[in-house]
């Protein structure tokens, strides 16, 4: 982003959720809304379970709370792995992996996750 003044090639720097854009020759700024590059990112990220887990009656608890399965199913998948429980967006990946980790289960994320 160029100054509207002077054409000199303007630096940002984020403050909480503004953005600052200040041209470095002249000193003319303007604000915007600072978007974490996260939100921009729309790939559709699988959190894949993968095999090995503990099975305890917390871990099983806290699944039915995140999915719509048997608790016999939810064993089953926690034993056996390869099991896709989520696809979702970047950012909502980033809130179940947090849920997945607190539970310290066992996953991957298909394809890269970048956003660690
Ligand atoms: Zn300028």
């Amino acid at each position: 982003m160029k100054c509207e003044k002077c054409r000199t090639e303007m630096k940002y720097y984020v403050e909480g959720s503004t953005q600052i854009n200040k041209c470095p020759k002249c000193g003319w700024s303007f604000a915007t809304t600072y978007i974490d590059p996260i939100h921009e990112d729309n790939t559709i990220y699988s959190l894949i379970i993968e095999q090995g887990n503990d099975i305890n009656a917390k871990t099983i608890m806290e699944l039915e709370k995140y999915v719509n399965l048997t608790n016999s199913e939810i064993i089953n998948i926690l034993k056996t792995g390869n099991y896709v429980i989520a696809k979702q967006k970047a950012i909502e990946i980033k809130n179940s992996m947090e849920i997945f980790n607190n539970l310290n289960i066992k996953f991957r994320i298909e394809p890269h996750f970048k956003w660690q």
